[in-house]
C-alpha cells in the first residue's frame, strides 16, 4: 500500500500512472481532498488515529481501516455501517512498541475484547485483521519481537475467533524502515510511504 499523506495529488498521480491502485492517508479532511482529484477505481486506506466524530466522512467508501484502536472507535464505526448499510473493512491495531505514544489495544486487552459480548454485537464491522507499529529504532531484534508478537496475536485470534471467517487473513506492518523485517514476521500488507514517494514536507 502506498502511503501518500502530505504529498500532493500529482504525485500519486505520477503513482497511479504507474499502476499503484491502494493509497493510505492519515487525514480524514486531506483523503477527501484528495479523492475528488484522482480516478474512482482507488482504493482508499485510512491509516491515521481516526477522531470519531470523522469517521461518518469515510465511511460511505473507505476499502479499509487500519488503525482501529478502541472499543469505542468500533462501536462508532458500526453506528455508521449501520447508517449506510455497509460492513465496514477494519484492521484492529495491536500496541506492541515500546513507545506511550503509540496507539492501540494491549494484545491482552484485544483477547479480552474479542471474546466480548460487545464485540458481537457489531454487525457492521468487518474485522479483516491486525495493524501495528514498532518502536522506532535501530534495534533489529526488538522490531523483530515486536512484530513477532502482533502475528502471535493473529494466529491466536483467528484460531479462537475467525475460523469460520476466511477474509480475516490482513497482517499490517512494516514501513519504509522496517518492512524487511516485518515481511520476515508474518506481515502480507506493508505501508510505504517514504520509499515511493520521497521526504514528506509537514
Ligand atoms: C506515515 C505512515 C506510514 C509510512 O511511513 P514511511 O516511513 O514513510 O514509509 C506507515 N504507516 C503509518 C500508520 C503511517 O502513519
Amino acid at each position: 500500500m502506498a502511503v501518500s499523506k502530505f504529498h500532493p495529488v500529482e504525485a500519486l498521480r505520477e503513482a497511479y500512472d504507474a499502476g499503484q491502485r491502494i493509497f493510505g492517508e492519515s487525514r480524514v479532511q486531506e483523503l477527501l481532498d484528495k479523492k475528488e482529484f484522482m480516478p474512482k477505481d482507488i482504493e482508499w486506506h485510512f491509516i491515521g488515529h481516526l477522531q470519531q466524530n470523522k469517521v461518518k466522512y469515510i465511511v460511505p467508501f473507505v476499502s479499509l481501516i487500519h488503525g482501529v484502536d478502541s472499543p469505542q472507535l468500533f462501536r462508532e464505526i458500526d453506528k455508521q455501517g449501520r447508517r449506510f448499510e455497509r460492513r465496514v473493512p477494519c484492521l484492529l491495531q495491536l500496541h506492541v512498541a515500546r513507545e506511550e505514544s503509540k496507539f492501540g489495544f494491549s494484545p491482552e486487552d484485544a483477547q479480552t475484547f474479542l471474546q466480548s459480548e460487545d464485540w458481537r454485537g457489531l454487525s457492521h464491522v468487518e474485522l479483516r485483521g491486525i495493524m501495528c507499529m514498532a518502536s522506532f529504532t535501530d534495534d533489529v531484534n526488538l522490531i523483530r519481537r515486536e512484530f513477532t508478537r502482533a502475528h502471535d496475536f493473529f494466529l491466536w485470534a483467528r484460531q479462537m475467533c475467525f475460523s469460520a471467517s476466511p477474509e480475516f487473513n490482513i497482517c499490517s506492518w512494516g514501513m519504509t524502515h522496517d518492512y524487511p523485517l516485518a515481511l520476515e514476521s508474518g506481515s502480507n500488507m506493508v505501508r510505504i510511504g517514504t520509499q515511493i514517494f520521497g521526504e514528506r514536507e509537514y
